[in-house]
């Protein structure tokens, strides 16, 4: 199928024939009637699948008609980070490019002023994280009941950084009579609860199975001694032909360590992650998409979604604690069709973990070697469950006990600590805490709402109407 028969207007067509594409992807193809038919969707699809592009082009020719009132927008994007949330704005930049529609991207770290300027003026599409929009709303700097169109990006995300409260307060306030379209890489049941709460008969579509990291990334599992993590990633970084790389840490503080010992080691590489000031993080980005730096070590916050084209490796210097973790960091690369190559650096210790990867992803990670470093196997401790709490300040999972809290977990989560400059800092659209990771939930482990702190929204006490 080409792009022209899917009923898009010739503007956005030839935005999109510049943008150098000439077939929709899947996500694409099956999304793009029912966007334009104003029907609600439920898509399952990872970044990289070409999402926003079966969004943003059929919104741009539905908003084309009207105009948006101040402080009134017609069309309201969600994000988790402000990194995606600027991907988003970008894209309705090269896909909005003959059409007059005016955009804002409310995002935290960045100034109130200009935000409220641009609201004033009129928006037909707001981007914004969900802190940021409530503090405006909270302000009265914004309204939200010309929102004919709402779009909640990267719902399993949303849930992970303990956002959906807020999402669900900004639902709230929108209109009834509206589209809804919503995309999350998996779909977990508290997803698909949320998703029913939200949505009116959806049109679902799943793209690529839950988890499935992308064909094109090939992955190899390197296992070292402790003391040998370091060297083992200055010699495969030597060793293979990297012309782009982001290496990942499960905690921010490793992302400042290493990437200092890169750069005394002679790399050309600059940190990412959530503890850095806004206007830092972007500027590092920058110059990472635009070349200017090879490697940029980074968070699973900071870095999750990012689109950088042509990466061609992804390093994970620390095996994740959460296996779904393990794919959106191989899914950096390898997009868009690209051949990408990922490597994973594991401990003895971490062989729970890597083996919870492998069942996720469906097969084992072929195993590689590093010339003069010795070849050290996994090492099973029987019993012994080796889950931290999330890094990103998640609260327990259901399996999270405190009598079996390894020793990782006594070290700060990732955005432990975090302070912003608003009354509440998870409304930056930057990570949040959601409790003490440690501390056993009020009513026992099973109960635990994942992402939601201590508030158990209602929607999650129904039952689904439908399931993926
Ligand atoms: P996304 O999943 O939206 O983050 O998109 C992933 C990448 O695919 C981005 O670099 C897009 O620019 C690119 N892309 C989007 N649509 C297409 C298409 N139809 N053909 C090829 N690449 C695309």
């Amino acid at each position: 199928m080409a792009f022209s028969e899917l009923g898009l207007s010739p503007e956005i067509l030839q935005a999109v024939s510049e943008a150098g594409y000439t077939t929709p992807t899947p996500i694409q193809e099956q999304a793009i009637p029912h966007v334009q038919l104003g029907r609600d969707v439920l898509g399952c699809a990872q970044t990289g699948t070409g999402k926003t592009a079966s969004f943003v082009p059929p919104m741009i020719d539905m908003l084309a008609a009207g105009r948006g009132r101040a402080r009134m927008p017609r069309s309201l994007i969600l994000e988790p980070t402000r990194e995606l949330a600027s991907q988003i704005a970008s894209a309705f930049e090269v896909y909005g490019k003959y059409h007059r529609l005016t955009m804002a991207l409310l995002i935290g770290g960045e100034s109130f002023t200009d935000q409220e300027k641009k609201l004033d003026r009129g928006v037909d599409v707001l981007i914004a994280t969900p802190g940021r929009l409530l503090d405006l709303y909270g302000r009265g700097k914004i309204l939200l009941q010309d929102v004919r169109i709402l779009v909640i990006d990267e719902a399993d995300r949303m849930l992970d950084m303990g956002f959906i409260p807020d999402v669900e307060r900004i639902v709230g306030l929108l209109p009834k009579e509206r589209q809804t379209l919503f995309f999350s890489a998996t779909m977990p049941p508290e997803i698909k609860r949320l998703a029913d709460f939200f949505l009116s008969d959806p049109k679902e579509i799943a793209v690529t199975p839950p988890a499935s990291p992308a064909e094109t990334v090939k992955q190899s599992l390197l296992v070292v001694g402790p003391a040998d993590k370091r060297e083992a990633l200055f010699r495969l970084i030597r060793s293979e032909d990297v012309k782009n790389a982001l290496i990942f840490c499960n905690r921010k503080r490793d992302v400042d360590l290493l990437s200092r010992s890169l750069a005394r080691h002679g790399f050309d590489v600059a940190a990412l992650h959530g503890d850095m000031a806004q206007a830092r993080r972007t500027l590092t980005l920058e110059r990472f998409k635009n070349g200017e730096i090879r490697l940029l070590a980074a968070s699973d916050v900071a870095a999750r979604g990012l689109d950088i084209a042509g990466l061609s490796h992804v390093f994970c210097f620390d095996v994740p604690h959460h296996a779904e973790d393990y794919v959106h960091r191989i899914g950096r690369t390898g997009r868009a069709g690209r051949e990408g190559r990922s490597f994973m650096l594991a401990v003895p210790e971490d062989a729970k973990a890597v083996s919870a990867i492998e069942k996720l992803i469906g097969r084992e990670i072929p195993r590689g070697r590093i010339d003069g470093l010795a070849e050290t196997p996994l090492e099973f401790v029987p019993g012994g469950s080796r889950l931290p709490p999330r890094v990103e300040g998640r609260p327990p999972r259901k399996s999270f006990s405190s009598q079996n809290v390894p020793r990782q977990a006594k070290r700060r989560p990732e955005n432990e600590g975090q302070r912003e400059k608003t009354s509440d800092p998870r409304r930056e659209g930057g990570p949040t805490i959601t409790g003490n990771p440690q501390t056993p939930r009020r009513n026992g482990d099973t109960d635990a709402a994942v992402g939601f702190g201590d508030h158990l929204p209602a929607f999650l006490a129904r039952r689904p109407k439908h399931t993926l």
